[in-house]
């Protein structure tokens, strides 16, 4: 039934297991019994892989083959491989590009993950004379047009930068043989429904259409049935509920005390890497503050951080210089970090879907991963979104000197989800330049600068009032929903303590 819902594409179609490691072997298949060939099965025998992750093995022979396909995946399945490797493949095959000209298109939703796409695909084509650029917005515009210049073989683009060069006649489709939309999902979340449209309205109508999504609402099935024809449906099961690798929990705390939890935690523990999530902009920067403060080394990357800036500070923490990097959705978006052991959810999201999204950053590799949520009590029916969806009550504990005044009222499963929240528009427009883009088409879509964080303090301080009047129903009333617990719900996941 979870299934259904977060990923509904085709249950008849074959359900396939996620989560790989380089050397980890999947069965008798190999890269070259999907019929690929010698330059690209040498770079992957480089790169350490042993046996394709199952979405290589439906995708590869589809992609080769010509037609479109329909992805359920996210990143960490191998899903960068299974269109990358065939589209080389293809590409390397075959004639030419002219000047200015690309042959195949990959559309992803932020920088990060057009950076770490376009990484991939410079890898797996080395043995290749192929050419491949990224671009994306939030640096200056001319060294991407001289790229373009002479032609490329794969262009990895976000959108609105791409309809910028397009603009400036940097970029032409005329020969464009193969769109990939990755991450589509997300792109929609962006707000990229119109740039998209308008990139499709200038592609040749014959090509090759590939989507991968995470999650498939009706606006995606709605954007599939309009690109895609006859595709090769695929289907990786969601990491929760295949994730076993991750171990998840919740620690119920005040607000007021999270940022000294998570230190305690970091130190008590002695996690050497954790990625740590936060809502806002703000708020990553004063938890930053904080651990630093408390001897933890530290950093953020967010939407006001530079381009630069937050490349390096990514680089440092995989380099395990940093040891906690504090994150809000749209930046790590896409982050592939191996190995990385803790996720934390400081504040959990708005989005129930992100919680998936998040957690999916650890238990990688096969690997033993703990994803582990501060949890306070005005946060209690964003928990039971988050529980709902994953179809499972998480486990409650409470650290000794961490005890809350506040109770995180009890959970239980939903019949259905609250409603995800519409994002504003306003939100949409952040979120978009924290992906590293502008909305196409000049200023429309700007709205006055004004950040997210700027907006949500104004509303904080407004609301600083009302949430202490809150806090004060929610203890009243979970000292009620408390007693009429007490002993009666079989599903109560409370009271583990560590
Ligand atoms: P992706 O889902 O494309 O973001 O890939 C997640 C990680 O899996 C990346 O670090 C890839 O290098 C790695 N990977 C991709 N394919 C394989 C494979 N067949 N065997 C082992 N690791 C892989």
């Amino acid at each position: 039934m979870y299934v259904q819902s977060f990923c509904p594409v085709m249950l008849h179609q074959v359900q396939l297991s996620k989560s790989l490691t380089s050397h980890q072997s999947y069965g008798p298949m190999s890269f070259s019994s999907l019929g690929l060939t010698e330059p690209i099965i040498r770079a992957v025998d480089e790169k350490g892989y042993v046996t394709p992750t199952p979405i290589q093995l439906k995708a590869i022979p589809a992609v080769l083959s010509g037609k479109d396909v329909m992805a359920c995946a996210q990143t960490g399945t191998g899903k960068t491989a299974s269109f990358t490797l065939p589209l080389l493949q293809r590409l390397a095959g075959s004639f030419q590009v002219k000047p200015n000209h690309i042959r195949v298109l990959i559309l992803t939703p932020t920088r990060e993950l057009a950076v770490q796409v376009a990484e991939s695909v410079a890898i797996y084509g080395k043995h290749l004379s192929l050419k491949s650029a990224v671009v994306y917005g939030g640096v200056k515009i001319n060294p991407q047009m001289m790229k373009l210049r002479g032609g490329v073989d794969v262009l990895v683009a976000t959108p609105g930068r791409l309809l910028d060069l397009f603009n400036k006649n940097a970029v032409k489709f005329l020969q464009v043989e193969t769109l990939v939309l990755d991450e589509a999902d997300r792109m929609l979340d962006l707000g990229f429904i119109d740039d998209i449209r308008k990139i499709l309205a200038l592609l040749p109508k014959k090509r090759q259409n590939l989507l991968f999504s995470a999650t498939f609402s009706r606006d995606i099935r709605k954007l599939t049935d309009a690109l895609l024809k006859n595709p090769v449906q695929i289907e990786v099961s969601p990491r929760n509920s295949a994730a076993k690798s991750v171990k998840q929990w919740v620690y119920e705390v005040d607000k007021n005390r999270k940022p000294a939890l998570l230190s305690h935690l970091v130190l008590n523990n002695g996690w050497e890497q954790a990625l740590v999530f936060t809502r806002t902009k703000n708020g990553a920067d004063r938890l930053v503050k904080k651990l630093v403060g408390d001897g933890i080394s530290a950093a953020a990357i967010h939407g006001d951080k530079s381009q630069a800036v937050r490349t390096r500070t990514l680089a440092d923490f995989k380099a395990n210089s940093i040891r906690v990097l504090v994150a809000t959705d749209i930046a790590a978006r896409g982050i592939d970090i191996s190995e990385l052991p803790h996720v934390i959810n400081f504040d959990l999201p708005k989005v129930a879907e992100n919680y998936i999204h998040r957690i999916g950053r650890t238990g990688r590799a096969g690997l033993l991963g703990e994803a582990i949520s501060l949890v306070s009590a005005d946060e209690v029916k964003l928990l039971s979104g988050i529980e709902t969806l994953i179809r499972q009550l998480l486990v409650r504990k409470v650290e000794t000197g961490f005890i809350p005044t506040h109770n995180v009222p009890l959970t239980r499963l939903l019949k259905s989800r609250p409603k995800k929240p519409k994002k504003p528009k306003q939100k949409q427009d952040e979120a978009r330049k924290t992906a590293g883009e502008q909305k196409s088409g000049g200023n429309k879509g700007r709205r006055g600068g004004k950040s997210q964080d700027t907006e949500n303090q104004k509303g904080a301080k407004r609301g600083r009032g009302k949430q202490r009047r809150d806090s004060a129903a929610v203890s009243a009333k979970n000292r009620l929903s408390a007693k009429s617990n007490r002993g009666a719900s079989k599903k109560d996941n409370r009271g583990v303590k560590s």
